[in-house]
């Protein structure tokens, strides 16, 4: 599943572009945010377990603050680079301010395959990277969480070995920790779980309704395994799931619970035995479907394939998955992209509810976070929504373009206010 033949980071700024110029805002403003604040590099050097010494490379982009604090995962992947980490930390901007969260946007990476790895060389690179960036996170700075192959575990590192370096007990330094530390039950459905309460309110409008509708899932981490369960809760036929190693399609509908169990046990959907037929990586991409869930990574879908995918909602899950060409495709055989900065904000808004819940000493319910997860996701998509639909030319503008305009907007504004414009 290869992402790297693209520069996230050019697509970003294009993105960004396009705002700029629909709102009316000056080239200064876009020379301002088409930058991060500030990029840390940090060279890790790990004790490997057989003696030796390896050294891994590591970032944290800090986008923009004008809205708050830094929020945003850190992923482990061997294809990470700078200006992923820049463009992901970008997005992270427009996703917190379209969510109305107080925070601007950031985002870590450390470049290394992390199944290649023995438990204890994990914890020591984890510990070694967030030591090395101490100096540039903390519960009102900056505020890392859960990301590509990164998870309650490693933030539970980060936390222990922040606490162990300030001398008190952190837990609001990071978010989507173990629920003994700190984190809530719903964080660890929520990108996806918001994924598919957005993907039913665009077929709601489109299809008029998600019930009996088909899905096929491009990715079957964290965020692919539960939009696909709540989707199916919510009365849809999932007909396709892939992930890194290929995939399956059962016109019937798949099993989702027997899935996430195979997949945990397995290492991957592959080894489901009740399928139609097998299919590759990429193929949910372009099945004859209602709704599609790219749910991996960036770069997906693109001005090579786009004019493919038969899908007529797409619910972008992963950051990025569709590049601006792709989309111009897209956007004129008039699918309707529900954009990654909307669909998978889940993540970070029970976040947010799991930091506010963290600096109170712990107080809240699971029920009341899963019902404010609904209600922001349910919000946040009218908006864009009644938006695109009445302020802007249809036929010339999608929903990512809606969504831009709101994001981007409450960041100019909160830098005017400041006075750092
Ligand atoms: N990594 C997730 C994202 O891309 C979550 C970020 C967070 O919770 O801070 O939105």
């Amino acid at each position: 599943m290869s992402h790297t033949t693209r520069d996230p980071y050019e697509e970003a700024k294009k993105e960004l572009k396009q705002a700029v110029e629909i709102l009316g805002l000056s080239d200064e403003v876009y020379e301002i945010l088409s930058v991060p604040e500030r990029i840390t590099r940090v060279s890790i050097p790990v004790k490997m377990d057989d003696g030796s010494i390896k050294v891994f490379t590591g970032w944290r982009s800090q986008h923009n603050s004008a809205l708050g604090p830094y929020k945003g995962g850190v992923r482990y992947h061997p294809d990470v680079h700078e200006h992923e980490v820049i463009a992901l930390s970008m997005w992270m901007t427009w996703k917190n301010s379209l969510a109305q969260l107080p925070y601007g946007g950031g985002k870590g990476g450390i470049k290394v395959d992390p199944h290649k790895l023995s438990p204890g060389e994990l914890e020591r690179l984890s510990r070694k990277y967030f030591e090395m960036i101490s100096k540039v996170v903390g519960i009102d700075e900056d505020i890392p969480a859960p990301d590509v192959y990164t998870n309650p575990q490693t933030m539970a590192w980060y936390m222990d070995e922040f606490s162990r370096l300030k001398g008190f007990h952190a837990f609001g330094v990071v978010t989507g920790k173990p629920l003994i530390l700190g984190g809530l039950q719903t964080r660890v459905i929520s990108t996806g779980h918001g994924t598919a309460v957005v993907a039913a309110e665009a077929a709601k409008k489109v299809l008029g309704g998600i019930e009996g509708k088909t899905v096929a899932i491009q990715g079957f981490g964290n965020a692919g395994q539960f939009a696909a369960k709540s989707l199916s809760e919510m009365g849809a036929i999932i007909v396709a799931v892939s992930d890194s190693k290929g995939g399956i399609f059962n016109s019937k509908g798949l099993n989702v619970d027997k899935l996430i169990d195979v997949k945990l046990k397995t290492g991957s959907v592959v080894n489901y035995s009740d399928v139609e037929k097998k299919i590759g990586t990429k193929d949910p991409l372009y099945l004859d479907v209602d709704v599609l869930i790219p749910a991996a990574l960036e770069n997906q879908i693109t001005v090579e394939n786009a004019d493919q995918v038969k899908a007529k909602v797409i619910a972008e899950a992963a950051n990025g998955p569709t590049t601006p060409d792709g989309e111009e495709i897209l956007t004129k055989k008039g699918i309707v992209v529900v954009p990654d900065i909307l669909a998978n904000a889940g993540g970070v808004i029970v976040s947010h509810i799991e930091w506010v819940n963290n600096r109170m000493g712990g107080w809240l319910k699971e029920e009341e976070v899963k019902a404010r997860l609904e209600e922001k996701m349910t919000n946040s998509f009218n908006a864009v929504w009644d938006f695109w639909q009445n302020k802007l030319d249809t036929s010339k503008y999608n929903m990512r373009t809606a969504a831009y305009a709101l994001a981007v907007k409450r960041v100019y504004d909160a830098m005017k206010l400041r006075g750092r414009i």
